[in-house]
């Protein structure tokens, strides 16, 4: 789902969760604050810059690696 922060890292972060209010407003959690205190529940959007950004279908616990994208052909 697009948050319509398009340019924000977190649209297309293994670590986002879409949380939705009683009166239809769509929030962006960070799944990683559960874990880490130095991200925010809800980031500021946009996120530009995020050292722990994931990218959607890549496992959470390490790095996306240039290898692995080679891995699939990429
Ligand atoms: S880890 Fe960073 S990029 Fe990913 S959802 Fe949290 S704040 Fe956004």
């Amino acid at each position: 789902m697009n948050f319509g922060f398009r340019s924000s890292l977190c649209e297309s972060c293994a670590h986002k969760q879409e949380v939705v209010s009683g009166t239809g407003s769509r929030f962006l959690l960070c799944q990683a604050s559960r874990t880490d205190p130095k991200y925010s529940r809800y980031p500021h959007q946009p996120v530009v810059q995020c050292e722990g950004y994931v990218v959607e279908g890549e496992s959470k616990s390490g790095e996306c690696r240039p290898e692995d994208g080679a891995a699939r052909g990429r």
